[in-house]
């Protein structure tokens, strides 16, 4: 039914890079057997799963949405997918991204634009914009993204899905291709916070293949919102940024942001005001470490370990400078540029090291409202809703600044989820963002799951 509902719906919304037909449908008789002969099923048993093209499945293509990987068949599978596939989950395909992550609207993908199915002269939002419109667009059930700063949350906002960014560390990123290793995670987007509290639960978990994975044990997520309180905030004390609303939020974002506090009021949660003075600085601290980051892992993709290789070099030096400038995209470079300007000597204090303090400030900014006896933070996800089809694409500064609500979290390695909570008058989607403190993602799914 998936599958078919991927041939009717995909050519328009371009949500998959690949779609496995032949495999999706061999594990999905094979869980079938296993049903017959009565084994134990896993909680995903047959439900069908998109993967994000920056994780790898062994044996298949795996891009992170880059030309250079065109030719990349993954020899082994990331963590979080194994997981998944363990407990059941029918992989049915790899979903469109931003090149390696780095985007906003999946415009920056070297294959093609994934359309919002809500209206298909909009963006999907980035970089997980793929598995956000393969959600919305009901081509699966849940898909799997990435969140380095705000790539799960933004497109699931976008699309009017629910997405959930975990902890840093929550989520084994072995298997995920890097954009920014201290900021990088993986997590679900679904059409609720059970599925992704569930989706969460099963790809969670130490890792000793990634040595950020955290130790600690994972919650029963699902079990808690099933809890009997799941439906009440009651004794749960909400603060609302005070800087998410100022300056360029758009009129109708603020207006139903607000009414979905006003609902969670009244569900029982004490709403206050707060303040964190350094969110409108974070998304300038992000565009400094993030592309330093990236400047150093992507280093490795020179055409002689992966991917594309040039054919006709004059020599070492230019096999990789051929190689990196046909395989990686505009704004690949763009970020690989400034990140290695900002790692040079005599710009290291200027730009990294600041960027660095500013980070802790922002993680300062948000340790002191929880110190305040505040459970969880809420603001809008975006600016704006879906912006239109090129409207942005050559305007990186106006594109980065849709980042500016979700960035904080990552800097500070927090756990936050997209919520819907309406449409503009125009029939997007706009959505809540909840944010958590570190290893809370219960707290934030709650208060999801009460809200829905
Ligand atoms: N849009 C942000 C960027 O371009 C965040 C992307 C992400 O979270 N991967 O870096």
């Amino acid at each position: 039914e998936y599958l078919d509902r991927i041939v009717d719906r995909d050519s328009e919304i371009c949500a998959f890079l690949s779609v496995d037909a032949e495999e999706a449908l061999e594990s999905a008789r094979r869980i079938d057997r296993a049903r017959e002969n009565s084994e134990k099923l896993g909680s995903l048993a047959g439900v069908p799963v998109a993967v994000k093209d920056n994780l790898c499945i062994k044996g298949s293509s795996t891009t992170a949405g880059s030309r250079i990987l065109e030719n990349y068949v993954a020899p082994y599978t990331a963590t979080a997918v194994q997981r998944l596939q363990a407990a059941g989950a029918v992989l049915i395909g790899k979903t469109n991204m931003d090149e390696y992550g780095m985007g906003s609207s999946t415009e920056k993908s070297a294959f093609t634009t994934t359309r919002n199915p809500w209206d298909t002269s909009r963006v999907s939002g980035g970089s997980s914009g793929g598995s956000a419109a393969a959600v919305a667009a009901r081509e699966c059930v849940i898909a799997v993204g990435s969140d380095t700063g705000g790539s799960i949350r933004q497109p699931a906002s976008y699309c009017g899905v629910t997405g959930l960014k975990c902890t840093y560390g929550r989520v084994s990123r072995y298997g995920l291709l890097a954009y920014a290793s201290s900021l990088d995670t993986v997590g679900p987007l679904a059409t609720s916070a059970v599925d992704a509290a569930l989706a969460a639960q099963i790809m969670a978990g130490v890792d000793r293949l990634d040595g950020t994975s955290l130790p600690d044990d994972v919650p029963d997520f699902v079990g808690m919102l099933q809890d009997k309180s799941g439906a009440s905030l009651e004794g749960v004390r909400i603060g609302v940024i005070d800087e998410a609303f100022e300056g360029g939020i758009d009129d109708q974002v603020a207006e139903k942001v607000n009414d979905a506090i006003s609902v969670l009021e009244s569900l029982g949660a004490e709403v206050v005001r707060t303040s964190l003075p350094n969110l409108r600085v974070a998304t300038s601290a992000y565009y400094i470490l993030a592309p330093s980051e990236a400047s150093a892992n992507l280093a490795r993709y020179d055409g002689v370990r992966y991917g594309e290789r040039n054919e006709d070099p004059e020599n070492m030096s230019s096999l990789y400078t051929m190689s990196r400038k046909n395989g990686l995209g505009e704004e690949v470079k763009r970020r690989i540029m400034v990140g290695t300007f900002a790692l040079s000597t005599g710009y290291y204090d200027a730009f990294y090291l600041r960027a660095q303090k500013i980070r802790t400030v922002v993680a300062q900014d948000f340790q002191s409202a929880f110190e305040k006896d505040i459970d969880l933070l809420v603001s809008p996800v975006s600016p704006t809703p879906a912006m239109g089809v090129g409207e942005k694409a050559d305007d990186p500064v106006s594109m980065y600044t849709q980042d500016i609500l979700t960035i904080p979290a990552s800097l500070a390695g927090l756990p936050a989820i997209s919520v819907p909570c309406g449409f503009s008058s125009t029939g997007l989607p706009i959505g809540l963002q909840v944010i958590g403190s570190f290893g809370k993602e219960a707290d934030v799914l709650r208060a999801a799951h009460a809200y829905q």
